[in-house]
């Protein structure tokens, strides 16, 4: 057809995996098309995932600071929410990024084709672009699908008082009562926006406690919070039932102490996100996709096909942006000749709530699990400084070492604990042990002095707390 090309490196798919592939692999001098479904460049992260709900959770943090100011003797009056005009700043600052990608694009005459994009043999993708159909054949291919969110065969997900995040994301209205299915990071963001804009919410989580990754101790401090806040924290219980009804959705939960049946204005579903593997008809090409959607792949991002590599959510866990960049980034330079792995040690996580919770490579729990004889410095931030001036002594950073002294992990909890993992991770990567974060000279006072303090603790030269 008219619309048909070729491509020495195609890549399925512009979310933070797949546009870092196409423009790297395009530096690197490549003919590069980008294949899109959606009408903008960026996937879930940059318009239904970490930005919009980033941009959202800084309006949150704006409305409870304010809210907790009385006791510093500053008290405002009750925010008025104007839900138009925030859903219109949130979109704005998601325009600004996916716009951003249409120029970057075009700067390295990277081509962009729209439409949903199958295989239809090894060396060819055909491009649906509501019902015009074109094709792009090449030489290499970069498979970055990503994910969407999974979903209940029990839940009523067509009545529109049942959203997933995208749904939550949208700002349709502020429910009274708001039942989150799922304590995981993506479920508990779109709750601490909620809770901030006033509704009543309650978590279900089927595990014993949220955010299962980390360990518990880190998580307590925003445990204990959202306890105080939210309606209910419901861990070790599970949804087994929800029936739309004219006065709101009927939930049938299984917990510890039984069966209860409540009623909810909204019911937000957050069990998790399934990869787009088995949407793609990658069998034409050969590439083997598991029961489950994913697609196993290589050091070198590599499928099974060696001329297919893939990347980001559709390839395992953790669903997470940077690991998805940093992926893309790794295919493109082997699709362009360079000798490069995924040589990663760690990957950090980080659940943008109030406190922020994040870690990194080894947690305690998992050490202990697998044996392993490891130490710990833990420094309370109750004694930092810096902490209290900001009303808050509730966070913990945490740092986990092995035999030889070197850190293998840390979990910290706290406002912005999401920037300070990032030298935590340095650490691992660099092979940095206790006497090496203890003898770093940090800024005072900033949180940050945490992560030398907690090394302190563990070397038991910690002298005096500030
Ligand atoms: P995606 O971003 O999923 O992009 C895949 C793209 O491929 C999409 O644009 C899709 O339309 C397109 N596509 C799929 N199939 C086809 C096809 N057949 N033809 C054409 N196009 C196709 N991660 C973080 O690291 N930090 C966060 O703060 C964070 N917050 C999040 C908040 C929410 C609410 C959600 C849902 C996710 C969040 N994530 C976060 C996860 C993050 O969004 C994903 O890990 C990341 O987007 C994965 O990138 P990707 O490139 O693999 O795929």
């Amino acid at each position: 057809g008219a619309g048909d090309v070729h491509a020495e490196v195609v890549v399925l798919g512009s979310g933070p995996g797949g546009y870092t592939a196409a423009f790297r692999a395009a530096d690197l001098g490549k003919k590069v098309v980008l294949i899109e479904k959606d009408s903008s460049l960026g996937g879930v992260c940059l318009n239904v995932g970490c930005i919009p709900s980033k941009a959202l959770l800084h309006s949150a943090k704006v409305i409870t600071e304010a809210e907790e100011m009385g006791e510093h003797g500053i008290s405002f009056s009750k925010p008025e929410v104007d839900l138009d005009k925030l859903r219109g700043w949130k979109e704005s600052v998601v325009k600004q990024l996916t716009g951003g990608l249409g120029g970057l694009a075009k700067a390295r005459k990277v081509q962009v084709v729209n439409g949903y994009g199958s295989f239809v043999g090894p060396n060819m993708i055909e491009v649906d672009n509501d019902g015009v159909k074109s094709t792009v054949s090449f030489d290499q291919c970069v498979i970055a699908a990503g994910s969407e969110p999974v979903t209940l065969p029990f839940i009523p997900h067509d009545d529109p008082r049942v959203i997933d995040s995208t749904g939550a994301l949208e700002l349709e209205d502020v429910p009274e009562r708001l039942l989150v299915l799922g304590g995981g990071i993506i479920g508990l963001e779109m709750a601490t926006v909620y809770d901030a804009l006033g509704s009543n919410v309650t978590i279900v989580e089927f595990m014993d406690q949220i955010i299962p990754g980390a360990d518990k101790d880190v998580v307590k401090p925003l445990a204990k919070r959202i306890e105080s806040r939210y309606e209910a924290v419901l861990t070790k219980t599970k949804v087994t039932a929800v029936e739309a009804q004219a006065d709101g959705l009927k939930v049938t939960m299984e917990g510890p102490d039984g069966e209860t049946v409540d009623t909810f204005d909204k019911v937000l579903v957050a069990v998790g996100r399934r990869p787009n593997g088995a949407k793609i008809n990658a069998a034409a090409a050969g590439v083997a996709v598991d029961e489950r959607g994913f697609i196993a792949v290589d050091s070198q991002q590599r499928t099974g096909v060696a001329h297919i590599f893939a990347i980001g959510d559709v390839v395992g866990q953790p669903m997470l942006a940077h690991k998805a960049v940093h992926e893309g980034k790794v295919a493109a330079e082997v699709a362009a000749g360079q000798k490069r792995h995924f040589d990663a040690r760690v990957i950090p996580s980080v659940a943008y709530t109030d406190p922020e919770v994040a870690w990194v490579g080894m947690t305690e729990t998992q050490a202990k699990a697998e044996g392993l004889k490891v130490g710990k410095g833990v420094f309370p931030w109750a004694a930092s400084g810096r902490s209290l001036s900001l009303g808050r002594s509730e966070g913990l950073t945490k740092l986990v070492f092995d035999e030889h002294e070197r850190v293998i992990g840390a979990g910290i909890v706290g406002p912005n604990a999401g920037d300070l993992i990032a030298e935590v991770a340095l650490a691992i990567e660099m092979g940095a042990d206790a006497v090496d974060l203890g003898h770093t000279i940090h800024p005072h006072p900033t949180l940050s002095e945490t992560v030398n303090f907690a090394a302190e603790m563990f070397e038991g030269t910690i002298t005096d707390l500030m």
